[in-house]
């Protein structure tokens, strides 16, 4: 299991729900791409459905959120200057 993950990019229109669930198992969530060639965590193949986050905070576990959450700052800010001390969950 030391493979990286690799992705599809997953082309979403501006405004458009742009994370994409695994509505298989519920626990992975993914900014703008899907893992490929399946989900790491259950292995379903075309699992996933995009939501917005706040879709996700309405319905979505804890862990969930919180990944959902990671995700969008990740992409938001694909370069990071500095190693960061830890990551900041911005509120949005
Ligand atoms: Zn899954």
């Amino acid at each position: 299991m030391s493979d990286r993950q690799t992705f599809w990019p997953v082309d979403c229109e501006p405004g458009e729900p742009d994370l994409l669930v695994c509505m298989s198992c519920l626990s992975e969530v993914f900014k703008r791409k899907v893992p490929m060639p399946d989900c790491p965590t259950c292995h379903g193949v075309s699992t996933y459905e995009a939501f917005t986050l706040e879709a996700i905070r309405d319905w979505g576990t804890e862990q969930l959120i919180e990944k959902a959450v990671r995700a969008n700052a990740e992409a938001d800010q694909p370069v990071q200057p500095a190693a960061a001390p830890g990551v900041e969950l911005s509120a949005e």
